[in-house]
């Protein structure tokens, strides 16, 4: 009001122009407090005139913290601290007068400049033909995230896409086509990254794609775990473009040759790291288009490596080539073999049998664990069945499960009726889990768990003690078997930490009345600490290498032949010779 300012004679005339002025004035005093506000400064600011003034002009406007607005004269741009906070002008004035130094504050709308502004940083900033990030905000935010990889200690990967004969295009079908074709890759893209983002792991996979004229177009993508990562977006990109596109009469199918570097991986600054993207593009060109190569040699090889191994694995299970074989455990203390555990093998056509810690990782990353890991305890079964009509006494089994096998739905019922297909007591069968697996706690493992339970069948811990050992996992679900990790039997007897940590495991072991079994013993000197430490079994090359079950009832009467025949005769046998285990025994 004006009459607060003007108190002692408000002159009519000068009252109705600052009321009525389509402008905002604030009329404040030397403290910068707003002694008048008429009622179109209110409007803008969003708060009635009574409630402005007495406050500090500071506090009405969003310009860095009250006190340090500056009431010298000049012009800025802000907005108003009420909502809706609109973009306003804000003009001061210094002027003394006779009733003292002032300072008049004009206040205008400024959205529709606001919106030329933001226009104009569009058009800064963005292609006007697909509504991508430019060339100089793709620079800014590699920029960024170079920087936030660095920081963050986890890679990003950038790539080229050129798509392939666009300038044939634009010759035969126009300019207009290929602009069309340019717009279609933009959304096509945008929709393939979105989805893809929307599947990866906790964090997701930030990502910018920007074209940067041209049929030029880049990706950023952050947060992810190596170079399999950015191969598997730049196969979802490839597989997104490969779609037909109508434009006009001519339906197009679009291809793309990609260039990929890894930062820091590829640990250099933003410009090389672009040029070494578009070498990697180049040579994606050169190896006949629509593919995508690193600009590393070794990255190239070892993605390539990786994809073919995963496509040798699924045809692996198309063509029946994995086989399990056997590796027996025995009793310390009687010397009988009680039971086996499987372990799977692959019959790779001409690179012979490939041992599990090759491919098991492989199957679990793709999920081709959940067909593999059933197959696995289905003919386990059967096998355990076969010995059993042959007349061999009733063996336990012991067959590995993935933490990703966990995640599938009908993993106990399919358990459940391999054992009743082949007449198994549940109690005969034992799953193996580890640490890891446990010391995820959540619903679908404790359920999982609990459903093995219901079904009756044993669980084992493996590789102990190379995890996260917890005691409270072991009781809350009832483990019955710890097995001690190789690698704390290696070193016995002539390591005392090693020995150490195998006697406090065996004696956890015995205190909760579970079965400990030593994995990896090679040696009759290994054995002997272990049984005079009090361990239940062991499994091992001193008994056996893990072999065909075809082999497995051969072996079996052998050895126990032998060991009848050692028992009468009681003379020794050499150390590495798994006979060597009645030697002990006696
Ligand atoms: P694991 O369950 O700890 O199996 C024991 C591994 O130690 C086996 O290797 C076995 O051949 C090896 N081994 C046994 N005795 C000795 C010994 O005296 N000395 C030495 N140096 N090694 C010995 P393998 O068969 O290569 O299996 C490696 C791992 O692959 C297994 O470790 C298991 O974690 C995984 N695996 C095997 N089969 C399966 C399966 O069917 N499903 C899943 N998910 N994983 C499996
Ligand atoms: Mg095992
Ligand atoms: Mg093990």
């Amino acid at each position: 009001m004006f009459g607060r300012w003007f108190e002692s004679k408000p002159d009519p005339l000068l009252e109705a122009l600052f009321e009525r002025a389509s402008d905002g004035f604030l009329i404040c005093g030397e403290d910068g407090k707003v002694l008048s506000c008429n009622p179109a400064a209110a409007h803008l600011i969003g708060d009635e005139a009574t409630a402005v003034e007495g406050r500090h002009v500071s506090e009405l406007f969003e310009q860095g913290p009250p006190g340090r607005f500056s009431l010298h004269s000049g012009s800025a741009m802000t907005r108003g601290r009420a909502a809706p906070g609109r973009p306003v002008d804000l003009h001061l004035t210094e002027y003394s007068g006779s009733n003292g130094a002032h300072v008049l504050a004009r206040v205008r709308d400024a959205s529709e400049r606001a919106d030329t502004q933001e226009r104009l940083k569009q058009l800064a900033n963005f292609d006007s033909l697909t509504g991508l990030p430019n060339r100089s905000l793709f620079r800014d935010r590699l920029a960024q995230a170079m920087a936030r990889a660095k920081r963050q200690g986890r890679p990003m990967a950038l790539m080229f896409l050129d798509l392939d004969r666009f300038k044939q295009v634009n010759d035969e079908l126009g300019h207009e086509a290929g602009d069309r074709l340019l717009q279609h890759v933009g959304k096509t893209l945008t929709e393939c990254l979105r989805a893809v983002d929307s599947v990866a792991r906790e964090g997701g996979m930030p990502h910018t794609l920007s074209r940067l004229g041209g049929d030029e177009f880049t990706l950023i993508v952050e947060n992810i775990n190596g170079a399999e990562d950015a191969a598997h977006v730049a196969s979802r990109v490839l597989e997104a473009l490969g779609e037909p596109v109508q434009i006009g009469e001519e339906e197009l199918v679009v291809t793309a040759s990609i260039g990929i570097s890894m930062y820091p991986i590829d640990d250099v600054d933003l410009d090389t790291l672009i040029r070494h993207t578009d070498m990697a593009m180049y040579r994606s060109k050169s190896h006949g288009r629509a593919t995508y190569s690193f600009f590393s040699e070794d990255l190239s090889a070892a993605v390539t490596a990786r994809v073919s191994l995963e496509g040798a694995l699924r045809r692996a299970i198309e063509r029946d080539e994995f086989v399990l074989h056997y590796q027996p455990k025995s009793d310390l203390r009687s010397g009988t073999i009680n039971g086996v555990e499987a372990l799977l093998r692959w019959h790779r056509p001409g690179h012979g049998l490939i041992p599990p810690d090759r491919f098991v990782g492989v199957l679990e990353d793709t999920g081709l664990i959940l067909p593999v890991g059933a197959w696995v305890i289905r003919a386990a079964c059967e096998q355990l069945a076969a010995w059993d009509r042959l007349g061999l006494p009733p063996l336990r089994l012991a067959v590995n499960l993935s933490a990703r096998q966990f995640r599938h739905l009908y993993l106990a019922s399919m358990i459940e009726d391999s054992l009743r297909q082949n007449g198994i007591d549940p109690q005969r069968l034992e799953i193996e889990l580890t640490e890891s697996l446990l010391m995820e706690d959540n619903e679908a493992t404790r359920s999982m768990l609990e459903s093995f339970r219901r079904l009756g069948v044993r669980m084992a811990i493996d590789d102990f003690g190379t995890g996260h050992s917890s005691l409270s996992y072991i009781r809350r679900f009832a483990i019955d078997t710890l097995k001690i990790d190789r690698s704390f039997v290696q070193s016995l007897p002539d390591n005392d930490e090693d020995t150490a940590i195998c006697s406090a495991v065996i004696a956890l072991g015995r205190n909760m009345k579970m079965c400990v079994v030593a994995e990896g013993v090679e040696t009759a000197e290994q054995a002997q600490v272990l049984r005079e430490l009090g361990c239940n079994e062991v499994q091992g090359y001193w008994i056996s290498r893990p072999m065909p079950g075809a082999d497995f009832a051969g072996w079996f009467v052998n050895y126990n032949r032998a060991r009848t025949a050692r028992k009468r005769s009681r003379s020794r046998y050499s150390d590495t010779s798994p006979i060597t285990l009645f030697s002990l025994l006696d």
